[in-house]
């Protein structure tokens, strides 16, 4: 594919290191004609290795003149989304659908949330992300990296750090360390009401993070809530199991609201 200027307002690292490449797909497991979806193909480099896996592959990129050199090259085997991944609700595509991609870092986390919301549709998730936000997504509570994208992650899925890539793979090089990251949806993960329960809680606790569980959470439980969950109110928020959140945002949900 010639050679665009990479964008830095498209967060472009383009991967050029044939063995990294080979490991994406690898961990991705593409089987023929099984649904994928990969987000930011810029110039193909996973691309490629998807359609010769025989994916039913869907493309969602916004830089217009990558996209064209994407139809170009790859048109008749691939759906082409010249897009915004923000805007892309999964219900168009085929479904249970398999996620790829190297993600652009500047918008890692919001298409994260944005996934995560959609999590119904998804079979599994395989990303490239600078090395912090994969840090976060595994943290055990008690970490300072642990909060709100790492409980809304693991109560959603099974999360495995697989491998992590330098910067010299990349073209132009980022100045961070890349790990690439799987996620698999959990068969007992909750229903939706109780993740919109939970992320009004994890907004509230996580935003006053100095503060103590009660203090920060005071409008939505009281001192009986925590009696009766067995949660000490006096805590840190990041002191607190992914599970003691869900109980948290249960109760919550029981009580009809914060105030
Ligand atoms: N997959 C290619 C690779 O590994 O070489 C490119 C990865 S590059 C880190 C991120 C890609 O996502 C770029 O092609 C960029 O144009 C695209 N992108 C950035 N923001 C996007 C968005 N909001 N929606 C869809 N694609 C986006």
């Amino acid at each position: 594919m010639p050679a665009v200027r990479a964008r830095k307002r498209f967060g472009q690292h383009f991967l050029h290191d044939a063995g990294v490449i080979r490991r994406i797909v690898a961990a991705a497991a593409p089987q023929p004609g099984q649904a994928v979806l990969e987000i930011g193909p810029g110039r193909g480099a996973i691309t490629r290795g998807l359609i010769e896996a025989g994916a039913s592959l869907t493309v969602v990129e916004i830089d217009r003149d990558l996209a064209a050199t994407l139809a170009t090259e790859f048109g008749q085997h691939l759906n082409l989304i010249t897009g915004d991944v923000l805007d892309l609700d999964l219900a168009a595509l085929p479904q249970p659908i398999r996620v790829v991609g190297n993600l652009p870092y500047n918008i890692s986390t919001p298409v994260l949330f944005h996934l995560f919301a959609q999590i119904d549709r998804i079979d599994t998730m395989l990303f490239m992300l600078q090395k912090e936000v994969a840090d976060r997504l595994a943290a055990p509570h008690g970490n300072k990296t642990y909060g709100r994208l790492t409980v809304t992650a693991q109560l959603r899925c099974d999360v495995r750090s697989l491998f992590n890539v330098p910067p010299g793979a990349f073209a132009p090089p980022p100045a961070v360390v890349s790990s690439v990251v799987s996620l698999a949806p959990r068969a007992d993960r909750p229903a939706q009401p109780i993740f919109d329960a939970l992320d009004t809680v994890l907004v509230r606790a996580f935003g006053k993070r100095r503060k103590t569980l009660g203090n920060a959470l005071a409008d939505c439980l009281d001192g009986s809530d925590f009696e009766t969950l067995g949660i000490n109110p006096r805590l840190r928020p990041e002191n607190l199991t992914p599970d003691d959140f869900l109980r948290c945002a249960i109760r919550f949900l029981e009580k009809e609201g914060c105030t």
